[in-house]
């Protein structure tokens, strides 16, 4: 068994790395666990001077490692760059606010002095997909370290250049050997380690299955877990909404990232007074989409990550086309080398197909009808995932009224749902538990210790 890198443009093997044995993993568990008392000792002032060294390590490598991303699992190179920036930008973020975050919390009670201490809880695990191969992993590795933890990272066995480009970039940032490692394993090499006596918590982003799987184990062994799953967000165009703009944004929400994002707006749903006119709009927009070479600049739809997960795709669009689904463009792979799939549209989804209720990943928009506002909503929270969503409206009031009735972790009104180190991130119900980014995040592997004095 092996991680295995291919060029998913053109199917193109890059490379092979053999996973660990059971000997190798346990000498890097190890001399992680040798380092964690030293970095938790270090003055949080220390953690967050590298932390910003490590922005500037990921800025001036920035062009080697987006094309390392586009070539290992296909996003546009200029999303790549993007996703560069935007660790970078984290990193100066934490940097920054970070050790405010972890200060001391003075509160008042029967104590002389009686206050809330953010402490380290030791070795955090991290399984992380490769849809935003840096993004994820930076996510939870630059908040849990400037709080002192030391992170082990599985990466997805179809991104290994990426995972070990990581890994090269601490110690290159100067972080001390054995403060974060990533671990050649499998998935079936996980539980192993979350088991270990070595490691005190597990973070997972990825598809529900796997979730199901990480905190089960989490639970057997009491280990703090958090878990940032899959989404099946809807976007929701209401009567009064700016059709040209609410358009623009639809496209660029749905198709980002090859159609492959956990917070990509993936059920349309359309008042029926708007329906026809922001349907046309979009689909013009998502006509002009242009598949090709995703280190060209011309290209505008990149291949998906694999094949299989492009067959996996066609077989949800398939089945609910055969259930009554509409196809309004697309719908089909594309012909040739690499895992490239037609931007589609699928219209007339109705409940027990399996585009209304799985999460299609890939570059397929799905079309939904409501006959007003509240039926939009009733449609909205109809699902088993709650990520994000979002609504457009000329009136925010009304906007604000409908966010807060989604059943979601992130809502948006008139703007596509996006990430921010400034604002928590997660779900509900399948979409997983815990929160990423902001004061939020850096304290999911923290020990608030409360300190009472007399
Ligand atoms: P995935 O198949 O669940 O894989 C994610 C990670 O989990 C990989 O490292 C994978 O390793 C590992 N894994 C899979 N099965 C496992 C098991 N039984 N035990 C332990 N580890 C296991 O997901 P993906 O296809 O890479 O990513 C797509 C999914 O991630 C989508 O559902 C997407 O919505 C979700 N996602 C969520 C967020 C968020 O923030 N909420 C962000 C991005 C993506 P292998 O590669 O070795 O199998």
């Amino acid at each position: 068994m092996a991680f295995t890198s291919v060029n998913p443009a053109t199917g193109k093997r890059l490379a092979e790395f053999a996973y660990w044995d059971a000997e190798k993993l346990d000498s890097v568990l190890q001399q992680v666990a040798d380092a964690t008392p030293g970095w938790a000792a270090t003055p949080v002032k220390g953690r967050a001077l590298l932390i910003r060294r490590l922005g500037e390590t990921l800025r001036e490598q920035r062009e080697q490692l987006a094309a390392i991303i586009t070539r290992e699992m296909g996003k546009l190179i200029g999303e790549a760059r993007g996703e560069i920036d935007k660790c970078a930008w984290l990193c100066d973020y934490y940097a920054e606010s970070g050790p405010g975050f972890l200060a001391d919390e003075t509160l008042e009670s029967d104590a002389t002095r009686s206050l809330v201490a953010y402490q380290p809880l030791g070795t955090v695990l991290a399984v992380m997909p490769w849809n935003f191969p840096f993004w994820q992993v930076f996510r939870f590795a630059v908040p849990g370290l400037l709080a002192g933890n030391t992170g082990l990272l599985k990466h997805a066995s179809n991104v290994p250049q990426c995972a070990k480009s990581i890994e090269n970039l601490f110690i290159e940032a100067g972080f001390p050997e054995g403060v974060f490692r990533s671990l050649m394993i499998g998935a079936s090499q996980v539980e192993g380690v979350i088991a270990d006596l070595r490691v005190q918590a597990v973070t997972l982003t990825g598809s529900d299955s796997a979730g199901r799987k990480v905190a089960a184990a989490a639970g057997a062994h009491l280990k703090k877990s958090v878990l940032e799953l899959g989404g099946s967000d809807p976007f929701v165009v209401l009567e009064d909404a700016d059709l040209d703009g609410a358009a623009r944004a639809a496209v660029t929400s749905r198709f980002l990232n090859g159609g492959q994002s956990c917070i990509a707006a993936k059920r349309f749903i359309l008042v029926d007074a708007v329906a026809e006119n922001f349907l046309a709009r979009f689909k013009a927009g998502v006509e002009a989409l242009v598949p090709g070479d995703p280190m060209t600049e011309q290209a505008t739809l990149p291949p998906m990550a694999r094949t299989d997960l492009r067959d996996d795709l066609h077989r949800q669009v398939i089945a609910s086309i055969e259930q009554g689904a509409e196809a309004v463009t697309g719908c089909r792979p594309l012909e040739g080398e690499g895992a490239f799939y037609a931007a589609s549209i699928l219209d007339r989804v109705e409940p027990g197909m399996p585009a209304y209720s799985e999460e299609l990943f890939g570059p397929v928009a799905i079309v939904l009808r409501a006959r007003d506002e509240a039926d939009a909503l009733r449609i909205a929270n109809d699902s088993p995932f709650g990520l994000g969503g979002s609504v457009w409206s000329a009136d925010t009031q009304r906007g604000e009224a409908f966010a807060r009735a989604l059943e979601c972790g992130c809502a948006f009104v008139n703007g596509m749902v996006k990430s921010d180190p400034r604002l928590p991130f997660g779900g509900i119900k399948q979409s997983g538990y815990g929160r990423e980014l902001s004061h939020h995040g850096i304290r999911e592997f923290v020990n608030a210790k409360t300190i009472w004095i007399r």
